[in-house]
């Protein structure tokens, strides 16, 4: 296990789109044993593979509630829709509002390669959402008109 760097943006790693995993092999649960130690070490919710410069359909995931692997994910169901601050560990400091919406469904492998399912509300249907984008080289910045300033935000 290892702590990997975190891309940031201007790097077009960030912005193409990634392959599918077709193998599920040691190389594969070394990274995503790798991910999940670069998030931990980040305070991120979310990271996905393109952000330690590896373009492959894989993202891990903590909100609070255990950790997350996402492995080749799909969203399959979408409902609602909240706008609240989001921020990316390839954007530091850079936080502005985005819609995604309330509740989501995704289907992922898991590493035996059986399909799970996931359902997540708010910050999890948020993480699940902008991690999966990244997958298809899009940054939460896309959505943002006006970035905001964190510390005032949070004052509000
Ligand atoms: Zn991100």
């Amino acid at each position: 296990m290892a702590i990997r760097t975190i891309v940031k943006v201007g790097d077009d790693v960030l912005t193409k789109k990634c392959r599918a995993v077709e193998k599920l092999d040691d190389r594969i649960f070394s990274l995503l044993d790798d991910m999940a130690d670069t998030l931990y070490e980040s305070g991120g919710v979310g990271l996905a593979a393109p952000q330690v410069g590896v373009l492959k359909r894989l993202s891990v995931i903590d909100v609070g509630d255990g950790l997350i692997e996402l492995i080749n994910p799909e969203i399959v169901k979408t409902e609602g829709n909240v706008r609240d601050l989001e921020g990316c560990l390839s954007l530091p400091n850079k936080w502005g509002y985005v819609d995604r919406p309330q509740k989501v469904v995704v289907h992922s492998l898991d590493r035996d390669g059986n399909l799970v399912e996931f359902e997540g509300e708010d910050l999890l249907a948020r993480a699940f959402c902008h991690e999966i984008e990244h997958l298809d080289g899009i940054l939460f910045s896309s959505h943002v008109d006006e970035f905001v300033d964190i510390d005032e935000e949070r004052k509000k």
